[in-house]
């Protein structure tokens, strides 16, 4: 057992007794992780508004090894969600971070860099100056390119060669990335991208710039990569992501 202090962001919730609840968070030093916060249920309980959903907190627990739950012991709010009063999408579109943070992470699995994109685009789908659509697949790609599961985009998923840069091009929804044209025979769920798709994508992707911000071509293309990235994480987890259905660029595929 030992006492662990870190930043984190509430991903999940659940109550656990009249008094207590389960709260998912991904931190940044221990990746995701699940705790007994103790009275957190009450009306004046010890965490206050700490555990809301997607609130940001310094939080100390206990780590229990084996199977027991670790206990929530401080929970300090750093900064409260306020998307919501800028539009249900901007919510739904934070919901739909957490849904993926807890899909796609494991637990006391850290990835500190993931934990400071998804502060960085909670922020961002909290500004209305900013459009969130972009912000959207801004944190899909990248979350896919830091846990390992970023599609193949330049070279040939199966045999490693560098894909031609024609107008269109091959990618294999199971097989995870683009496909030469020797190798996307006898393939299954082939979809054809454009070459400007494929860009848009990487840049979006790459975790250590942020040209994405000044893409300007990404509206104009929208129409196609949303059903291809909507395709593609529900292939990643064998379902459609839930909040898929309140998002209406989400909807989609
Ligand atoms: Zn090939």
């Amino acid at each position: 057992m030992s006492d662990e202090k870190t930043d984190a962001i509430v991903i999940r919730t659940v109550d656990f007794s009249e008094t207590s609840s389960i709260v998912t968070f991904f931190t940044k030093d221990f990746g995701k992780i699940s705790a007994l916060a103790k009275g957190a249920r009450r009306k004046k309980g010890p965490f206050e508004s700490a555990l809301d959903l997607l609130a940001t907190c310094r939080i100390v627990f206990l780590h229990k090894t084996g199977d027991s739950l670790d206990l929530l012991t401080e929970a300090k709010l750093q900064h409260r969600l306020r998307a919501s009063e800028n539009g249900l999408s901007r919510l739904y579109s934070s919901y739909y971070m957490a849904e993926l943070l807890r899909n796609f992470t494991d637990e006391m699995d850290p990835h500190p860099r993931l934990f400071d994109i998804s502060l960085e685009c909670l922020r961002d789908l909290e500004n209305s100056d900013l459009e969130y659509e972009p912000t959207v697949l801004r944190y899909e790609l990248s979350l896919l390119q830091e846990i390992g599961q970023a599609p193949s985009l330049r070279r040939c998923v199966a045999c490693g060669r560098d894909v031609a840069a024609l107008h269109r091009i091959a990618f294999g929804l199971l097989a995870g990335g683009v496909l030469c044209d020797g190798c996307r025979r006898g393939q299954r769920r082939i979809v054809s991208l454009r070459v400007e798709v494929i860009e848009i994508l990487s840049e979006f992707g790459d975790p250590s710039s942020s040209n994405w911000r000044n893409n300007s071509s990404y509206k104009n293309h929208e129409k196609e990569i949303r059903p291809f990235v909507n395709n593609y994480f529900a292939e990643l987890l064998g379902k459609r992501p839930r909040m898929f259905g309140y998002i209406p660029i989400l909807g989609r595929s």
